[in-house]
């Protein structure tokens, strides 16, 4: 049962929305409860989407995870003075951390220092915003993680492989400058590829 790198290692699982990061995030750390290890998964609180402390994908599997309000929440739980504590994570095995792009740059040292201790960090999240501009932290995770996979979704309007996704305002592509929270307006994401996702200038 021992993982390809000797001690500790970073694994970052990318790509843009409905492209399956989730999924693959509950496979790997799935497979690693299978293998007895302690597990600690965690997502940023400001995502309800499905549940407030699962991790779920679009195509409807789920894992248990904490949901924390930032990064200060992932090192409280880990070093034991968490609130939501289910299981003692002194000396996890591995630590998932789902939509890690909505996490402040904090996450980086958190993580390197995880990584350097032992443990095995997976982490999932877009790799661009809807601009495909690159995502808060991620580049840099991605260029210091040991291991990189980058996910594709399918384009929307023609089937292709999509790196992108597309935001809609009332089913209208979304403008480079409209705000990142839009009280009141109807909002929905497609996943699309180069030729067809849009950012209105
Ligand atoms: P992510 O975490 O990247 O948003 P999920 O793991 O939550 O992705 O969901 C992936 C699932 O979404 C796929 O297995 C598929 O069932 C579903 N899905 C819905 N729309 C699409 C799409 N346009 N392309 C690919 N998968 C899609």
């Amino acid at each position: 049962l021992k993982s390809p790198y000797a001690g500790g290692h970073l694994e970052v699982i990318v790509g843009p929305m409905f492209s399956g990061k989730s999924e693959e995030l509950i496979r790997r750390v799935t497979r690693a409860v299978i293998a007895r290890q302690r597990v600690a998964v965690f997502k940023p609180a400001l995502d309800d989407r499905y549940h407030v402390a699962h991790v779920a994908s679009h195509a409807g599997r789920s894992i248990e995870a904490v949901a924390v309000p930032d990064v200060a929440g992932i090192r409280a739980h880990l070093s034991g003075q968490g609130e939501l504590l289910s299981a003692t994570p002194e000396g996890v095995d591995v630590v998932g951390i789902d939509e890690a792009q909505f996490f402040g740059p904090e996450l980086i040292p958190l993580v390197l220092e995880l990584a350097d201790a032992g443990v095995r960090v997976i982490l999932a999240g877009l790799d661009m915003d809807f601009r495909a501009e690159p995502f808060g932290c991620i580049p840099e995770l991605l260029a210091r993680a040991e291991s990189v996979e980058k996910l594709t979704a399918i384009c929307t309007v023609c089937g292709a492989p999509a790196t992108r996704s597309q935001r809609l305002i009332g089913g209208q592509p979304a403008r480079f400058d409209d705000p990142v929270v839009l009280v009141g307006a109807q909002e929905s994401y497609e996943a699309r590829c180069r030729v067809h996702h849009e950012v209105e200038k």
